[in-house]
């Protein structure tokens, strides 16, 4: 990666300087020089074969490759050339692709594709860590390692009983099951369970968190109980103090001091590793990717894919001390959104900039809207799309961004809807909204359409997804495979 950084400062160096420059409008291209093509000598070069004793699987939920390209891109809004710098994980060496598509559909759900990474199997719409035939135990790889003698962990940013991290320790009919799921994080196959918190944790007067305890678990649920875990202190969950309805901030609106996914990954390697003990598997999913990308929210997803990058980089830092022994792998259980870069009225063109004005989630935003309500006035409107989205309403200031009437006009529009001062047909309020908050959605379709971003669809879609591979046993992901490939490549 020091190559492309000193690349970098050389095309930076040349535009300083002015060669290259042809005109003020033509984009300034940097010449090509030896550092860009021969890695600098003292990066080692990746390792890529050979048995892992550490393994790190990460999930970007609803990981397109459009996705990790989007996260790039905003890096780039501010650079003269045209240059995209990817995220840390896409530079790794090993570069595969991997089918999604289910025993009953070729658009999969986080479960049924989450139990084809976990267990190996194909199976059906909801369904968690169960054969097509919803009955059948579909073993997964945190019981498989657990077998073998390595120490486990679990870690996402949403709910630690939502669907994906479910099939890495649950088998259950469907994944709204979430009390029952709970109950199986105490089975101990899992020692470390980090990040969101529990959905349905109590029901019917038994508690999940107490269930834990009783199976030896320590629950660490402050900030200080978290940072003081280490390889001393047995099964643990980390309960993430600052998550909201059981899932973690959004990274780019992270509170100060909270932790983030990078940290979980972090405290996961300081309780799964000891120095000549067993290996480890550990598996994180950024779970919030999905979220961002159902809602059509372009700067949430990016925000969701850095925090990824973000977690990948500790792994990176563990594979740099023990390079023959860690293997790295980042894929996603599937696409949502649909996302494309480019689109019809943006031509041969995107304007990454746009986006920088958005300053917190689309999520965020949706919790402003609701906490207004449907007394909003118009003024409280211009100031929450202001606040969130750096829009200047016509005759405004203060944002980056002045909207045309056009946009104005549609904003207003969603605004009537919301309030309920104009009625539309559920028809044409699905079309324009689908399920979402009418003022978020039009910001976020604003937001989009400025940037040159296409989204097809507010549910999941059936392209493949990228896997990306690095160390240990990398050599496995290469090329083409199927989701089910991956679970059977991760077993040494
Ligand atoms: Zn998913």
């Amino acid at each position: 990666m020091k190559h492309r950084v000193f690349a970098l400062l050389f095309a930076l160096l040349l535009i300083l300087t002015g060669v290259g420059c042809k005109s003020k409008n033509e984009p300034v291209v940097p010449t090509p020089t030896p550092q860009e093509t021969q890695p600098a000598a003292s990066t080692p070069a990746p390792v890529v074969s050979g048995t892992p004793k550490y393994i790190f699987f990460f999930i970007g939920d609803g990981m397109g490759a459009a996705h990790v390209q989007l996260a790039a891109l905003l890096d780039s809004a501010s650079r003269p050339d045209y240059a995209v710098t990817p995220v840390r994980f896409a530079q790794f060496p090993v570069l595969g692709n991997a089918q999604t598509y289910l025993a009953n559909t070729y658009v999969p759900d986080s479960a049924a594709s989450g139990t084809g990474l976990a267990c190996g199997v194909k199976t059906v719409l909801y369904t968690v860590g169960l054969e097509a035939d919803r009955k059948t135990i579909a073993p997964n790889l945190t019981e498989y390692y657990h077998e073998k003698g390595y120490k486990t962990g679990v870690i996402s940013s949403v709910a630690i009983n939502n669907a994906t991290p479910a099939t890495f320790y649950a088998h259950t009919s469907t994944r709204s099951n979430y009390h029952e799921i709970g109950r199986q994080m105490a089975r101990g196959t899992v020692d470390f369970f980090g990040g969101g918190g529990i959905t349905s944790e109590t029901q019917n007067g038994e508690s999940v968190l107490k269930l834990l305890k009783r199976a030896g678990y320590t629950v660490a649920d402050t900030i200080d109980q978290i940072n003081a875990l280490n390889n001393a202190s047995g099964k643990v969950y980390a309960m993430d103090p600052n998550a909201t309805n059981n899932i973690m901030d959004y990274e780019i609106e992270k509170k100060e001091g909270a932790l983030t996914l990078a940290d979980y990954v972090r405290k996961g390697i300081d309780v799964l590793y000891t120095e000549n003990g067993p290996g480890f598997f550990m598996m994180c999913e950024s779970g919030k990717i999905d979220l961002a990308a159902h809602n059509n929210d372009a700067v949430g997803v990016i925000s969701e894919v850095k925090a990824l990058d973000n977690a990948v980089a500790q792994a990176y830092e563990f594979y740099l001390q023990h390079p023959n022994e860690t293997l790295i792998i980042v894929t996603a259980d599937h696409e949502t959104g649909g996302l494309t870069l480019g689109t019809t009225n943006t031509g041969y063109a995107l304007y990454p900039k746009y986006l920088l004005g958005q300053t917190t989630s689309g999520s965020t935003a949706d919790t402003a809207v609701k906490a207004i309500g449907k007394s909003m006035t118009e003024d409280q409107l211009k100031d929450l799309i202001r606040t969130h989205y750096g829009f200047n309403a016509p005759g405004t200031s203060g944002g980056s961004v002045t909207l045309t009437n056009k946009e104005w006009a549609a904003v207003q529009k969603a605004y009537r809807v919301y309030t309920g001062k104009e009625n539309i047909s559920e028809d044409e309020k699905f079309e324009l909204y689908d399920t979402y908050n009418p003022i978020v959605q039009a910001c976020n379709t604003i937001i989009s359409a400025r940037t040159g971003l296409g989204w097809s669809s507010h549910e999941h879609t059936g392209v493949p997804v990228p896997v990306y591979a690095i160390g240990a046993g990398a050599e496995r992901f290469s090329g083409a495979m199927d989701n089910i490939d991956i679970n059977k490549n991760l077993k040494f």
